[in-house]
């Protein structure tokens, strides 16, 4: 089925699927990456391969970038051969980074400036999501452009919702990882709790996952962590990009926000021991080494 035409920038871990995905439902996609290795093999895959995003943007009605960080997105966005160059009038920009809504609303502000529109739709649910085409997007902007949207969102995920204006996405985003960042640390100080008092650790998650303490990351991330498992769904050094987001957010607002911060600044130990490049639920060894206890399944880890 043919659904018009979508530009790409950014084809990493999240966008090469994402990109994928609009393909398979029908979309022709234009594709701008910074390593052209990657555009090029989205092309053998049936996409089209741009030179610069300025290109992306001349040739498509929606352009959506999912690039690392609010630089990088400045950059694609308002930098030279940037999106800002090329973008037609009435045009949508969709970013799908998450980086900082203030930045967000500058760039939304530029834009606007040209006649074109901006959406800021960050989104939840991983790689794994991302392959499955079942993220989450939490998405700010004018209501008229994210229904306009919607068959592109439906390509790429599953529960999406329009939040507010320009970057209330991205705030919903950080709201987001407060809850992912404070949960983790409950689950690992619970189970490094458990081991220290003998408990079966696989049997303590069987029995507790169900109730009132049940979480996603109980469920899927303490498994793995009491197995020893440190292979990343989502990366320390990523999960701290956010987390310094949401504080120099709060920051501005005089908002304390305590036990975020002391979960970044375990984190932050553990980029300094060269873990950054672990899983999330790594924020256990940090515990682990200030209580000199594992939590750890007998013979693993
Ligand atoms: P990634 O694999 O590192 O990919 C980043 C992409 O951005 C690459 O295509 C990279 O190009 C491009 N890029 C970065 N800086 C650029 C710049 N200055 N100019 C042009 N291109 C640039 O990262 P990812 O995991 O896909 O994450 C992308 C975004 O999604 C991030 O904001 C992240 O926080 C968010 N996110 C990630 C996950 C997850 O589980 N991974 C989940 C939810 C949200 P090159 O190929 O040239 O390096």
């Amino acid at each position: 089925m043919a659904q018009g035409t979508v530009g790409f920038i950014g084809l990493g871990i999240m966008g090469m699927p994402m990109a994928r995905n609009l393909m398979k439902a029908g979309f022709r996609v234009v594709a701008y990456n910074r390593t052209a290795s990657k555009a090029q093999q989205l092309a053998t895959e049936g996409g089209v391969a741009a030179g610069s995003p300025r290109e992306v943007a001349q040739a498509c009605p929606v352009v959506i970038t999912m690039v690392t960080d609010s630089p990088d997105v400045e950059a694609v966005a308002l930098g030279p051969q940037g999106i800002l160059e090329g973008i037609q009038r009435d045009a949508v920009h969709i970013d799908m980074s998450t980086i900082s809504p203030a930045v967000t609303r500058a760039i939304a502000a530029r834009l606007s400036e040209r006649g074109a529109h901006m959406l800021d739709a960050p989104v939840s649910g991983g790689s794994w999501g991302a392959q499955q085409g079942t993220l989450s997007i939490m998405v700010g902007g004018d209501e008229a452009i994210f229904q306009r949207c919607l068959p592109v969102f439906r390509g790429m995920g599953q529960n999406i919702v329009h939040v507010g204006g320009n970057g209330m996405g991205q705030v919903t985003k950080l709201v987001n990882q407060v809850l992912v960042a404070g949960t983790m640390n409950a689950v690992a100080e619970a189970l490094l709790f458990a081991a220290s008092a003998g408990a079966d650790l696989e049997k303590t998650i069987e029995a507790v996952k169900g109730g009132a303490a049940g979480s996603w990351q109980l469920q899927n991330l303490g498994p793995r962590l009491i197995k020893g498992d440190f292979a990343p769904g989502f990366m320390v050094k990523l999960q701290q990009k956010d987390l310094r987001l949401v504080l120099e957010a709060a920051d501005a607002m005089h908002l304390p926000l305590p036990a975020t911060a002391l979960v970044h600044q375990l984190y932050a130990a553990l980029e300094a021991a060269g873990l950054g490049d672990e899983g999330t639920q790594a924020l256990v060894k940090a515990h682990e080494r200030l209580a000199g206890v594992q939590a750890r399944v007998r013979g693993r880890g």
